[in-house]
């Protein structure tokens, strides 16, 4: 469903992705690791064109996007077709946790206000939150934020759903909560990549497990692969250093 060919992108003369290939299925769920600065963000961000990759292609179900020539009609519905979910929530700070999932809902889905706050309230169900709906995100704590975060992020029925190291702003006994959504999406064979540096959760969830070095993947696999036979020698370097 996802097929990435040969993307490379440069900051200036820093070159951050060196060519990535990745092939995604329907319903995986593909965890990255890797250290900080590796470009795993910018992979991202390049995804949901965030960033504009300098060359190669994106194809996210059916979709398609060259980088050297591409058109804002491409663009506009590569980033459709995925939804980011970041570390610091950035949500609305003068919009309800409601507010927060609707606004894409009217603005660029075009529902009614009505239907919008419908398929918000399933949304806020199913994120365990229906309770704190007119809450603004000061009132919420930041498991809470994250959850409302993903929950819009949902809301526009993306193919994928991008998370960026997605607990690393909270508190260690508000990870958990975080955690568990993300599961449930997974049990619901949600498609997602996930950058974490929460391995144990890593192992629990991901189809796949990608680590990559200095712009490019250098290794992949199943969990069990990567976390208790890894092949490479960066790959049993970066798990030395973090478990
Ligand atoms: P990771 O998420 O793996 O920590 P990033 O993708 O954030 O890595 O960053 C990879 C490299 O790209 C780093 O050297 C970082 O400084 C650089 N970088 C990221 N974003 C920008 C930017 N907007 N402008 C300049 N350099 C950037
Ligand atoms: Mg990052």
């Amino acid at each position: 469903m996802i097929k990435i060919q040969n993307l490379h992108k440069s900051f200036g003369n820093n070159p951050v992705l060196r060519g990535i290939d990745l092939e995604i299925s329907q319903g995986e769920v593909v965890v990255i690791i890797g250290p900080s600065g590796s470009g795993k963000s910018t992979l991202l961000r390049c995804l949901n064109y965030l960033e504009a990759p300098d060359q190669g292609t994106i194809e996210i179900n059916g979709f398609q996007v060259d980088a050297e020539k591409a058109r804002k009609q491409e663009i506009r519905n590569i980033r459709k077709a995925s939804a980011m979910v970041f570390q610091s929530y950035n949500l609305f700070k003068n919009k309800t946790a409601l507010e927060n999932i609707t606004e894409a809902l009217i603005t660029v889905k075009k529902m009614s206000k009505a239907e919008a706050q419908l398929a918000g309230d399933a949304l806020l169900t199913q994120v365990g939150l229906l309770e704190k709906r007119d809450q603004y995100p000061s009132r919420l704590s930041g498991g809470q934020q994250q959850r409302i975060g993903i929950a819009r992020a949902m809301a526009v029925n993306p193919h994928v759903i991008l998370f960026d190291e997605p607990t690393s702003a909270l508190d260690p006994e508000l990870v958990g909560e975080v955690l568990s959504v993300i599961r449930s999406l997974a049990e619901k064979h949600m498609t997602m990549i996930i950058v974490t540096h929460e391995m144990s959760f890593a192992r629990d969830v991901a189809d796949r497990v990608i680590f990559m070095d200095h712009g490019a993947i250098i290794e992949q696999g199943s969990p069990e692969e990567i976390f208790c036979a890894p092949k490479h020698e960066r790959t049993q370097r970066f798990l030395k250093q973090i478990i």
